[in-house]
């Protein structure tokens, strides 16, 4: 199957490329059809990017903010539902209005580059492309650290990915390690109705007053600079800090962000803090390790293409990739924000057809 363009991933970074792909006239792809035009393979069994797997209690009053997608606002919505039930409706409807041309469910296990393009091995047959946008986003791939012991603790480990809620540690020990935002979140539910303890490597930095755009501007700069080096990137909200909701701001209250640095290794039973110049060694039990410690980006099917660097990241120039400037990386680094995964669908797209447009077609 032909295609002009493949975007992989149809979350909020794929949709806007799909959407600005649409704008400039290009018609859906067919299996079976003329060469040309675009489509969305996406891994997903239904819409909604990642929203559609966040856990039920991260409703609309407890995200950060979610900006709607180009050119179609959000349905308004009271402020406890779940975050996961109105984005995967909302991208439905999208995908629906502006007839998106999504495939799924549609693996993309390996991308090759020749002379003309790309070929795209997928769960579904193969698929070759000129140009190509990658807004495969993190979610499929949550990242735990390696700590001495992990195997061996009885008790259960869990990463946020696999998190549905406080309920089912009710009256347990819940250990927490991670200092972003989903630790926080996590924390706050859990501590209604379990006991807790959080750990993180370094201090946690929370957003003081002075926040602001000027500073929301300076964090994406931050990560952007990174990109373009070959460094991986880092989450924008880690950089921007942590905001304190009304939620963080009741479990503030409670005590429950005393924070203690990482265990130094796990035990069948817990977790274990060697002896310091300033305290002495310690043993916790618990009954949960509960993972909050990120994602990476899901590039695995890139691979073939040999973009990595020594330092671990790709060296972006916007959302072009240097050494491949017919592959655009959207959502990924200074873009993984909705806000930001709007702005790069539609930067990608532009500078993407511009490229093709240069290249003699196949
Ligand atoms: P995703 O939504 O993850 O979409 C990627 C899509 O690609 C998925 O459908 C997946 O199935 C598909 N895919 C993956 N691999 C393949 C493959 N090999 N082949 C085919 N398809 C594939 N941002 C905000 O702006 N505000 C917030 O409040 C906010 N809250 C957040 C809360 C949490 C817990 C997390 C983890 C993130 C949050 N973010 C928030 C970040 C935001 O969700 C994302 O940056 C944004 O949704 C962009 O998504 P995306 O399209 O890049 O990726």
């Amino acid at each position: 199957m032909d295609a002009d363009v493949v975007v992989i991933g149809a979350g909020q970074a794929g949709l806007s490329a799909g959407h600005a792909l649409r704008r400039a006239g290009l018609d859906g792809a067919r299996p079976g059809g003329r060469p040309g035009g675009f489509v969305l393979l996406d891994a997903g069994d239904g819409p909604g990017g990642a929203w559609a797997h966040r856990w039920p209690s991260l409703r609309l009053d407890r995200v950060n903010r979610i900006h709607d997608l180009p050119g179609m606002p959000q349905p308004a919505a009271p402020p406890d539902t779940p975050a996961s039930e109105l984005m995967s409706a909302y991208f439905a409807d999208y995908e629906q209005v502006f007839e998106l041309p999504v495939r799924r469910p549609v693996q993309v296990r390996a991308v090759r580059a020749d002379d003309h393009g790309f070929r795209l091995d997928t769960s579904e047959g193969w698929w070759t492309a000129r140009g190509l946008v990658n807004a495969t986003g993190t979610w499929t791939r949550p990242f735990v650290p390696s700590y001495p012991g992990r195997a061996d603790f009885r008790g259960r480990q869990l990463h946020t990915a696999g998190y549905r809620g406080p309920e089912e540690f009710a009256g347990q020990h819940v250990v927490v390690v991670g200092g972003g935002i989903s630790a926080v979140q996590h924390l706050a539910e859990i501590s209604e109705v379990a006991t807790t303890t959080w750990v993180t490597r370094r201090e946690p930095v929370w957003r003081t007053d002075d926040f602001d755009a000027d500073a929301g501007r300076a964090a994406v700069a931050m990560v952007d600079e990174r990109v373009r080096a070959g460094l991986p990137p880092v989450s924008v909200v880690r950089v921007t800090g942590l905001a304190r909701s009304p939620m963080l701001a009741a479990a503030t209250a409670r005590g429950v962000y005393t924070r203690l640095p990482v265990f130094d290794r796990i035990t069948p039973d817990g977790v274990h803090w060697d002896a310091t110049a300033t305290s002495p060694a310690r043993d916790l039990r618990a009954d949960v390790l509960l993972w909050a410690t990120g994602f990476r980006a899901a590039l695995d099917h890139l691979a073939p293409l040999h973009l990595r660097t020594p330092g671990g990241g790709i060296v972006m120039d916007g959302t072009r990739v240097v050494a491949e400037p017919r592959l655009h990386l959207v959502g990924y680094g200074p873009s993984a924000s909705t806000v930001g995964a709007n702005r790069a669908g539609r930067a990608a797209v532009r500078e993407l057809l511009a490229t093709l447009q240069r290249a003699p077609a196949a």
